[in-house]
């Protein structure tokens, strides 16, 4: 299966907003071809090293192999998905891959667009408005665990010190058996406060800010935020100071 035009085109655009930060431009600011085929081998780059992947070094002699043992009605299939490997692996040993349509499964795009989101929130790069909109409409919770796990406010980017709990309410502690408590925000401690002034519903304060958003978290989750806010986990777990 291949991958979509929409998460082609949120790629690019991811591609344009790293241009523009690596020249010192805007993140909506006009691009020449130069920059953006810099900025985009540089983060194929950076992907496939990442990644991990070892490409094929054979990866021609492997197609032959495929051609001359297969001779049966299943050959058309076997050929064309080793010709597309063999492409693919081609240009991965020039530190680069295809984003054709056809050559890239909708699994792979997405493990490129967690990378890319990943690598941007990582090293502050600003990215253009309608990624984060569209990317927060799609694969929301993805972006904020990735803020929630580099500790960055998702109203002002600012840091975070302990993530905000959407169902902690007062003294009440907070809904243990209804697994309600871990709906997470990250926000920095001047938008944590904020909220907490108990002056905003959760949909007055997206209202007021429009990148305000909340996940909830599985164990699985939950297990590794444990690793990044240590403290804040254990006095939520004891139910004291948890806010
Ligand atoms: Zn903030
Ligand atoms: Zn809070």
């Amino acid at each position: 299966m291949a991958y979509t035009r929409e998460t082609q085109k949120l790629i690019y655009w991811l591609f344009a907003s790293y241009a523009n930060f690596r020249i010192g431009a805007d993140p909506d600011a006009k691009l020449n071809e130069y920059d953006l085929y810099i900025a985009k081998k540089e983060l194929k780059r950076l992907y496939i090293k990442a990644s991990g992947y070892k490409a094929d070094s054979k990866s021609l002699e492997t197609y032959l192999t495929v051609l001359a043992d297969n001779t049966d009605a299943e050959t058309f299939k076997i050929l064309s998905k080793a010709y597309i490997k063999s492409m693919q692996d081609f240009a991965i040993n020039n530190d680069d891959f295809s984003l054709c349509l056809s050559l890239l499964s909708q699994e792979k795009a997405n493990k490129f667009v967690d990378f890319l989101f990943d690598f941007m929130i990582e090293h502050n790069i600003p990215i253009r408005k309608e990624i984060a909109e569209l990317y927060d409409e799609t694969q929301k919770n993805k972006y904020i665990f990735s803020l929630l796990l580099h500790k960055k406010c998702c109203v002002c980017g600012k840091p975070i010190t302990g993530p905000h709990h959407i169902d902690r309410v007062g003294t009440q502690g907070y809904k243990n058996d209804t697994g309600l408590d871990k709906r997470l925000s990250p926000l920095c401690p001047y938008h944590h406060a904020e909220i907490e002034t108990g002056n905003y519903t959760n949909e007055e304060f997206k209202e007021k800010y429009p990148s305000f958003d909340y996940m909830l978290c599985d164990e699985k989750q939950i297990e590794i935020l444990k690793d990044v806010y240590p403290h804040h986990f254990q006095a939520f777990e004891e139910g004291k100071n948890g806010i």
